[in-house]
């Protein structure tokens, strides 16, 4: 379904209004709670959204990626933990599932993952596995029906609460494939760390796994060693995701410090008044635009076909910079009440820190870019992606 049929924005405004009515009115509480309340993630899951990425074959929404950004920009004019509690399921792991599981695990798990009823955790980062995820350490050995699985992971969002991990392991010849566990099994345990600098309602969690017996039927796609490819497909959809929730958290930042600079009167006349604010204001706007621009073209790149990784990763790291610099902006112009007291801005301005880290760290985007950019220009004398009519 293509954007602007009658369907599609239906259910953009059901969710932009969800978010206007209920997420964001909400935020306090979740902040008291520590989590977000579990009446909001059935109101989640009733409204589709842990399936907006998967086929309706499989139980989902499926929504085109132009449209699961756009539906992105508004739910993540909340707060971007809500976001985490489904990101794994609709980017990482359905995904992954979906273009490497064998049939018989597509039927188990997407229209579960869809309706919300199964949270799946993507677990591929380890103590020595960080930027460089190739370097997995946890070992998947066979047995005569099946795998035992050794390791650790850490920093797995949703892994204290997921029904199902997608854990990456090294086989026996030393190749990475990914297995689908459920978190109660023996040998799995969970726990969440005591102290998060940020996103601190949707805590990640760290996973041991202590000779957990997994059935030969739970290798992802059931033949070993493609779990990278498996982990990359799930990566590029979430990346794209992510590029949009730093869009959609960078207008609601900018929409609360304008009200903000509207409403604080100094010398005499409301801030908003001072040329030097209208200008600082101005520069956000337009970052944050142009990070809107390159995350729909981006999809808009993505639906024509081949997945174009390279611009997925420009925009990634353009828009995760860009929430930064907005974020920090915006605390600037709250002046004391960006540091002292309830206001939610600077509650997102700890949140979107992350957003530069997970999915690939800047420092990551940056060098594969350069380095794309260096092979293709030698190998065919265009940049990767290009946009160039040849
Ligand atoms: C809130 C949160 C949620 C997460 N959720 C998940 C999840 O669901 N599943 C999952 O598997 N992982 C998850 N992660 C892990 C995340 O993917 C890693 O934190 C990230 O890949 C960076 O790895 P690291 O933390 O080990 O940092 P390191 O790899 O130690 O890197 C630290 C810094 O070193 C620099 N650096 C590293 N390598 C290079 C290089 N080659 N060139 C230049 N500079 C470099 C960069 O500045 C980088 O930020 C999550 C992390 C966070 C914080």
């Amino acid at each position: 379904m293509s954007r602007g049929t009658p369907d599609f924005d239906a259910y953009l405004r059901t969710i932009a209004q969800f978010t206007d009515d209920e997420l964001i009115p909400a935020e306090p509480d979740m902040v008291a709670a520590g989590q977000v309340p579990d009446g909001l993630v059935q109101r989640m899951a009733e409204l589709g959204l842990f399936g907006i990425s998967i086929p309706p074959s499989y139980g989902g929404l499926g929504w085109s990626m132009e449209q699961q950004v756009l539906l992105t920009l508004e739910f993540t004019r909340a707060s971007c933990v809500y976001r985490s509690r489904f990101s794994t399921v609709i980017g990482l792991c359905s995904q992954a599932i979906f273009d490497h599981g064998t049939e018989q695990q597509r039927r188990e798990m997407l229209p579960e993952m869809a309706a919300g009823r199964r949270v799946t955790s993507f677990a591929l980062t380890e103590p020595e596995a960080g930027s460089d995820a190739t370097n997995v350490q946890t070992t998947a050995k066979r047995t005569g029906d099946g795998w035992v699985l050794d390791g650790s992971k850490r920093y797995i969002t949703n892994a204290h609460w997921a029904d199902t991990l997608l854990v990456f392991a090294r086989t026996d010849d030393a190749e990475v494939s990914a297995f689908l566990v459920d978190r109660t099994v023996p040998g799995v345990s969970t726990r969440i760390p005591d102290l998060m600098n940020g996103h601190a309602e949707g805590p990640v969690g760290e996973i041991d796994l202590n000779s957990v017996a997994v059935a030969e039927n739970r290798l992802l796609g059931g033949v070993p060693g493609t779990g990278l490819a498996a982990a990359m497909r799930g990566i590029n959809h979430a990346r794209l995701h992510v590029a949009a929730t730093c869009v959609g958290q960078a207008t609601r930042m900018l929409e609360e410090t304008t009200r903000h600079v509207l409403n604080r009167h100094q010398f005499g006349a409301p801030l908003a008044e001072l040329g030097v604010v209208q200008a600082q204001l101005g520069r956000c706007y337009s970052e944050m635009e142009a990070g809107r621009a390159l995350s729909l073209d981006a999809a808009r790149s993505f639906d024509a076909g081949t997945v174009p990784r390279h611009r997925i990763s420009a925009a990634k790291l353009y828009c995760s910079e860009m929430v930064g610099r907005v974020a920090d902006q915006c605390v600037q112009l709250l002046g004391g009440e960006g540091i002292v007291g309830p206001h939610p801005v600077p509650r997102m301005w700890r949140d979107v820190r992350t957003l530069r880290i997970y999915e690939g760290a800047s420092a990551i985007h940056e060098r594969n870019l350069g380095r794309a950019m260096t092979r293709s220009v030698a190998a065919e004398g265009v940049l990767p992606d290009s946009y160039r009519v040849r």
